[in-house]
């Protein structure tokens, strides 16, 4: 298509922009610390001087907490999308993971825009929930994971037993690249196992600036630190006899993770963290189209939409399609062509947006994000293409939902309009829409990944719809894709239930673990297979 008085930069302006890349995501359980390691990487990026700038925990609840209402009140999305921040010569994209009460489909699908993933753990507390179910996702997509322990400056576990944790449940091998000297709650530093030094750090007030640190050779560090210094590096010989050493081809085969141990509130090992992500994570790659052929990065401009967010307000209805540049320069003014439907989007109004802040965004390369406003017309999924070759990166896919309503119009002389609107939020991918013979096609279930996207669904069905509904909650916990539908009476026979998504895929509901215990015992020929990220 046409680009509005651009001129495209030439591609080895791209490759070198791309190079300079890294686009990522933390993923975490609500309260690990994700904001405060936000606001302590931003401070080494020197995007701000202070930590909290950006989005200090008052304006970050707000966003989570109040969505709803400030979507109402000021007809414009305000929710988080990326923060860009320059370090040293790279430039660094965070991409939010929506958690706490926003958590949702949304948050699975930001994971297929970014190239590496941060694993936040509190040294209390290990693999929680949340992270556990995004880690899943990364995994099915073969994302390489750094980890970091966070508040170690807090009573918590012992080191060696948050490793083996991560051995045990979820199989990644990790290989701590600083180890902690002092248990947690007596934090002293960490030994750099690239160079045997002891960092030491020392506090400064509120983290509001990176903590003070100094490199101590290791003969000094066992005067000064005794008996804690030596533990470390008892426990460090130990790791090293376990296969605990940094491979980096199985980090970005994303069967081992590289461990760092810190506090993001005292803002210590995040400059480690910053390093590493520089250093070692994975660049933007040519990202590979329906039919598997790579776009190389300095083809002509391409993305996909990874994340619409609309307004609530009816009368100001606004929407943003976040995308993510897979190839050649995006240009602000730009008419882009949606793969989907074959027409021209003009993008006049391109933003960063991140937390509270918007700004306009006039260029931006592999590995980016654009937030492209009035985007009625652009769809989770659609790809974005400028100049030939004409390309189709392939659609997101569903991800394993956890809440379930049935949905039914509250008005029935509306039911044209009920109909029309559960067509177009299930093609948006507001919600999953579930059906079956049983219930009839008029009654449909949503089924989401947090309850948040219910509500956005009903609302958006009575305010741009017209049509009302009431939803009813279902005692569902435990989903299973069940792959010959010819079981379905043995599912309903064990206080289950099956639905079919748009996709064609059959999903056994049930609404706890032994419902689902006792048909595997009684029926062990029926197949029910875990859902993941994937159709
Ligand atoms: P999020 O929900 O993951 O975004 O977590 P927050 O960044 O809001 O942090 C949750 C709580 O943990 C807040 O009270 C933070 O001050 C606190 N916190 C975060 N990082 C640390 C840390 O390194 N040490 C300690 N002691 N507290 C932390």
């Amino acid at each position: 298509m046409t680009t509005a008085g651009s001129v495209t930069a030439p591609p080895a302006d791209v490759l070198r922009e791309a190079d300079r890349r890294r686009t990522f995501a933390v993923i975490s359980h609500p309260d690990a610390g994700k904001s405060t390691l936000t606001e302590a990487l931003a401070l080494h990026a020197r995007v701000i001087s202070e930590a909290g700038a950006v989005h200090g925990k008052a304006g970050r609840r707000g966003v989570v907490s109040d969505w709803m209402e400030m979507e109402k009140a000021r007809g414009i999305s305000i929710t988080s999308a990326a923060l860009q921040f320059a370090y040293g010569d790279a430039v660094v994209n965070l991409l939010d993971t929506p958690g706490h009460s926003d958590f949702s489909e949304d948050t699975y699908r930001v994971l297929a825009a970014v190239d590496s993933a941060v694993m936040l753990l509190d040294a209390a507390k290990g693999l929680e929930p949340q992270t556990l179910k995004l880690f899943d996702v990364c995994r099915h997509r073969g994302i390489p994971v750094i980890t970091f322990v966070n508040k170690w400056d807090r009573p918590g576990r012992d080191a060696l037993e948050l490793c083996d944790e991560l051995v045990e449940r979820i199989g990644l091998q990790p290989m701590p690249l600083t180890w902690p000297v002092g248990e947690a709650g007596h934090f002293r530093g960490v030994v750099d196992r690239r160079d045997g030094q002891f960092i030491r750090y020392s506090r400064t007030a509120g983290g509001a600036t990176a903590a003070a640190q100094e490199r101590l050779d290791p003969a000094r560090a066992e005067a000064e630190e005794g008996a804690e210094w030596t533990r470390a590096v008892e426990e460090l010989d130990l790791l090293a006899a376990s296969g605990g050493d940094f491979d980096l081809d199985r980090f970005l085969a994303a069967s081992a993770t590289p461990v760092l141990f810190g506090s993001a509130v005292l803002n210590f090992g995040v400059r480690h963290l910053l390093d590493l992500l520089v250093d070692l994570a994975p660049r933007p790659t040519p990202r590979p189209d329906v039919d598997a052929r790579p776009r190389g990065l300095d083809a002509p401009f391409s993305a996909f939409v990874f994340k619409v967010q609309t307004g609530m307000d009816p009368s100001h209805r606004d929407q943003v399609a976040f995308a993510r540049v897979c190839s050649g320069v995006f240009e602000r003014g730009m008419v882009v062509t949606n793969a989907t439907t074959g027409k021209p989007f003009a993008t006049k109004y391109v933003q960063q947006v991140f937390g509270q802040q918007r700004s306009t965004l006039d260029v931006a390369y592999p590995g980016d994000v654009i937030g492209l406003v009035n985007a009625h017309s652009l769809r989770v999924g659609d790809t974005l293409y400028t100049d030939k070759p004409a390309v189709r990166f392939p659609g997101l896919p569903s991800f394993a939902p956890a809440h379930f309503a049935a949905v039914r119009p509250a008005d029935l002389s509306r039911s044209k309009q009920f109909r029309k609107g559960i067509e177009q939020l299930g093609a948006e991918g507001v919600v999953q829409i579930l059906r079956s013979a049983r219930r009839g096609d008029g009654a449909p279930v949503f089924a989401a990944v947090g309850p948040m996207q219910f509500e956005v669904a009903a609302h958006r069905l009575d305010a741009e719809f017209k049509s009302p509904v009431r939803l009813d909650r279902l005692p569902y916990t435990v989903v299973r894709r069940l792959p010959d539908p010819a079981h379905q009476p043995l599912v309903d026979n064990n206080r289950g239930e099956v639905l079919t998504r748009a996709d064609g895929t059959h999903l056994a509901l049930f609404p706890d673990s032994t419902a689902l215990g006792v048909l595997k015992r009684l029926h062990p020929e029926v197949v029910l297979e875990p859902l993941v990220a994937g159709t």
